[in-house]
């Protein structure tokens, strides 16, 4: 995902079209899964870390390195490579990638990249979305004569549910150049948990004062404690409250 107003990509719409099929047994198999740095989303994390059974915090640890956005200071995770020669990402092994059907967002759109240009109105969420094509020479997708539009290319790829889950989270990234808002650290550090440690952030809504300061209705409580996803949007909306984009939550009187 990328997120500019320099570079500025030829931009498509859902509507445009291209060629593009990959397949065990294709020339480049795999080679698009060496040297790249995935940028991981929220919703990416809580997949993966319940696919390899373990909690946010082994898999950040284990897995994962952060980036501070110096100017804004945002904090994101990428993806560990592994340390040998061609830096292999840590999930491609011999067969192929063993988390496919929990794979980044990144990996489901390639070849194809999103951006936005910084356009935010609070009403409306973020204006502005379009799509582009990552033209790799080792990747010979693009030479079947499989066509798709983005649309149908998107939904094959599941990663429309991924976007829809995301949405809260880059909303908050699309305010990062408003004046005053570059992240302290206590405010980098509650970023980061509510965005990428779920299981430190249920302890913290859960097992803390939490739910006696803020007003939460007791349908969203439950909610929140019976699915991850649910908890994860709750972490979006606390952060806008945090950072004060919107008054998503109230006090208790
Ligand atoms: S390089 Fe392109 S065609 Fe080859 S495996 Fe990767 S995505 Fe598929
Ligand atoms: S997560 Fe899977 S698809 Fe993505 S780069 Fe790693 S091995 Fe390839």
């Amino acid at each position: 995902m990328l997120n500019t107003d320099a570079i500025v990509p030829h931009q498509l719409t859902l509507k445009d079209r291209f060629n593009f099929r990959c397949y065990p047994g294709i020339s480049c198999y795999k080679s698009c899964c060496k040297n790249i740095d995935i940028m991981l989303t929220p919703y990416d994390i809580l997949r993966i870390k319940k696919r390899l059974n373990l909690t946010s915090r082994e898999f950040l640890m284990n897995y994962t390195y952060t980036f501070i956005e110096p100017k804004s200071g945002y904090p994101f995770v990428f993806l560990n490579k592994n340390s040998d020669e061609e830096k292999t990402c840590p999930f491609l092994y011999e067969a192929g990638c063993i988390i496919y059907e929990d794979r980044p967002a990144s990996c489901r759109y390639y070849p194809i990249g999103q951006a936005s240009l910084k356009r935010f109105d609070f009403s409306v969420g973020i204006t502005d979305e379009y799509y582009f094509f990552i033209r790799e020479p080792h990747c010979q997708g693009f030479k079947e004569d499989k066509e798709w539009s983005i649309e149908d290319w998107r939904i094959d790829q599941g990663v429309d549910l991924y976007d829809d889950i995301n949405r809260g989270w880059r909303e908050l990234f699309f305010t990062k150049n408003l004046p005053g808002q570059k992240l302290d650290e206590m405010k980098q550090k509650a970023f980061y948990m509510c965005c990428y440690n779920l299981d430190a952030f249920r302890n913290f809504v859960f097992e803390s004062r939490f739910l006696k300061v803020f007003d939460i209705p007791e349908e969203r409580v439950e909610k929140m404690k019976n699915d991850e996803v649910e908890l994860l949007k709750f972490g979006f909306d606390y952060m806008k409250y945090l950072l004060m984009i919107k008054e998503t939550l109230k006090l208790k009187s």
